[in-house]
């Protein structure tokens, strides 16, 4: 859902203007990888392909675990295409923070791990019902999970 989500386009934007000129310098790449015959996919917006570096920039004024899970999903795919020892760089430019991030072997595990469970719950005939919590107003799926006919 992320081509419909203000929020994913506000991040984007606050990167541009948070770091001007960088958008000509890195590249944006779609990667995909295959693993235990699960299709995985994923878009990264801005990589530095000559230092093997992720950046991802984050809109609001929290660091969430989140949001370390979103670059070292990136990382394992760049992983799993030959590119090792990359790492990522989250940047909060509200709270004016950086933080480095590596992938580890212990969360390649965890991520195999949970693309089965994910794989899994796509199988179900019913989607899982929705969580009710605070996150939900800010993800990506929030009309398709609430929004019902009358
Ligand atoms: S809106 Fe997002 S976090 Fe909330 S239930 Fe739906 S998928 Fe889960």
């Amino acid at each position: 859902m992320e081509h419909t989500s203000d929020t994913v386009y506000d991040g984007k934007l606050l990167h541009e203007i948070s770091y001007p000129g960088r958008a000509q310098k890195h590249t944006e790449i779609t990667l995909s990888a295959t693993y235990n015959k699960i299709e995985l996919y994923g878009k990264i917006d801005f990589y530095d392909a000559f230092h093997k570096v992720i950046h991802e920039t984050k809109r609001g004024n929290k660091v969430e675990a989140a949001h370390h899970w979103q670059v070292k999903f990136y990382l394992w795919l760049l992983q799993l295409n030959g590119i090792e020892d990359a790492y990522a760089i989250l940047e909060y430019p509200l709270l004016r923070q950086t933080e480095k991030v590596e992938l580890q072997p212990e969360d390649v595990l965890h991520l195999e791990k949970s693309v089965v469970e994910i794989s899994k719950l796509k199988e179900q005939e019913n989607c899982p019902s929705v969580i009710n919590a605070k996150i939900c107003k800010s993800c990506s799926y929030y009309e398709l999970c609430y929004i019902s006919e009358e």
